[in-house]
């Protein structure tokens, strides 16, 4: 059986991808393995998982590399601006990789920083070629580039069958956020 750390990616267009990534983080902090959480996008929401981690501190950190994406995904900000915070959440995610420090790491919401060009899917797949054998790696969102499903050891398409946000259900509370 081969020992090296696998890379997971979660994509697709049907719910339960940065879930299915809290689910394996959960399984693994129940034997203490050390576990990263690097979100990307997603700074100004409030999730329940922010909180809940906190209790399985140390082994678990989350850390939001999308707040600085906050407020420039959405408006005409420079350029620059972007390239200034997307240089800054790749080094977050060299430091962490390279730290040697985690079992698994996840780069929750990478596929969409990648698609919206806020990140090059060659910073990524540096991540992957230079990350620490044993280390875990996995990686959310949908339209995931080929190339990186291409390196990927384990890929799991998340389908929409059904969803109550199509009858304009809102978000609810421990299911969705
Ligand atoms: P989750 O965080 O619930 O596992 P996800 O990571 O698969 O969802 P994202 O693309 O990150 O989904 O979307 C984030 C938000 O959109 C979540 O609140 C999620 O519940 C909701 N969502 C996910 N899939 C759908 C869908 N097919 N239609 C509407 N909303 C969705
Ligand atoms: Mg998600």
């Amino acid at each position: 059986m081969r020992k090296d750390g696998l890379v997971i990616v979660y994509t697709g267009g049907g719910k339960g991808k940065t879930t299915a990534a809290l689910g394996i983080a959960l399984r693994a902090a129940g034997y203490h393995q050390k576990i990263c959480m690097i979100q990307f996008i997603k700074g100004s929401w409030h999730y329940g998982e922010l909180d809940s981690f906190k209790r399985l501190e140390p082994d678990f950190e989350i850390i939001a590399a999308g707040k600085g994406f906050v407020g420039i995904i959405d408006d005409n900000s420079p350029r620059e601006e972007h390239k200034k915070v997307a240089q800054e959440a790749i080094k977050i995610c060299k430091e962490k990789i390279q730290s040697g420090k985690y079992d698994i790491i996840i780069l929750d919401e990478v596929n969409y920083a990648i698609n919206l060009g806020l990140i090059d899917v060659e910073a990524v797949l540096d991540f992957i070629k230079s990350k620490p054998i044993e280390l875990n790696l996995i990686l959310t969102g949908n339209h995931a580039k080929r190339e990186i499903i291409q390196v990927a050891d384990l890929v799991t398409e998340m389908k929409e069958v059904k969803h109550p946000f199509q009858l304009g259900i809102k978000a609810k509370k421990g299911i969705d956020f």
